[in-house]
């Protein structure tokens, strides 16, 4: 079974899915985090075409076999990831790679474009969304800072992704949409289950 969730910057989507694939016994695939390594790469003056960038683990990302993990959270690389991932190139490398990690295989994949273009028959699709406000305060938790500067930056992170020519952040026409506004991340995790029951009942697995 493969699960697709996708949604806007500090939605929600990282935690939700790597408990979803915990819960469930499935291979956890950040393609965020792939963009961010990406973006690390470039950074290093590496060229993406001789750039080997693998999951493993709990969803642990490694550069040409270096755990960089730990790196990729670093606000310096939101904005960056999120430039690099408007270039087609770029999407057409990491999407091809995102799809050879799924093949034959029980995942659950988060990003943007995972409904719409990596695993468009993706079983189950979710759409994670967040008030923007909400999102800011989620994200300044993690990180610091300024509420204003936090809420900026995630507006201007989501105006680029949903607005570039190249498969722009958008709900799958048949993902589920889920609002976490007003809920914890336990009460995701319990929703997006029951989902997943209703959808294996229904498909006989
Ligand atoms: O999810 P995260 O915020 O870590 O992603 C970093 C950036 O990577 C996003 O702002 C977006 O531009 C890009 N991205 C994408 N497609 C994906 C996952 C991430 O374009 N499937």
């Amino acid at each position: 079974m493969k699960i697709a969730i996708d949604g806007p910057a500090a939605a929600g989507k990282t935690t939700l899915a790597k408990a979803l694939a915990k819960a469930l016994g499935f291979l956890f695939v950040p393609t965020g985090a792939m963009y961010r390594a990406a973006a690390l790469a470039h950074k290093r003056g590496l060229s993406l075409a001789d750039t080997e960038i693998t999951v493993g683990e709990e969803g642990r990302i490694f550069l040409n076999g270096e755990d960089v993990t730990h790196l990729l959270s670093n606000p310096d690389l939101d904005e960056l990831s999120s430039k690099l991932a408007a270039d087609a190139r770029v999407r057409a490398r990491l999407v091809e790679l995102q799809r050879k990690i799924a093949a034959g295989r029980d995942v659950v994949m988060e990003g943007r474009d995972i409904g719409t273009v990596v695993l468009p028959d993706a079983e189950l699709k979710i759409f994670l969304w967040a008030t923007l406000e909400e999102r800011a305060r989620r994200r300044r938790r993690e990180q610091g800072g300024s509420f204003e500067e936090v809420l900026e930056a995630i507006r201007r992170r989501d105006e680029r992704d949903s607005t570039r020519s190249c498969s722009p952040l958008r709900p799958a026409p048949d993902a589920v949409l889920v609002d976490t506004t007003d809920k914890t991340p336990e009460e995701v995790l319990a929703l997006v289950l029951k989902l997943v029951e209703e959808r294996r009942a229904k498909l006989g697995c």
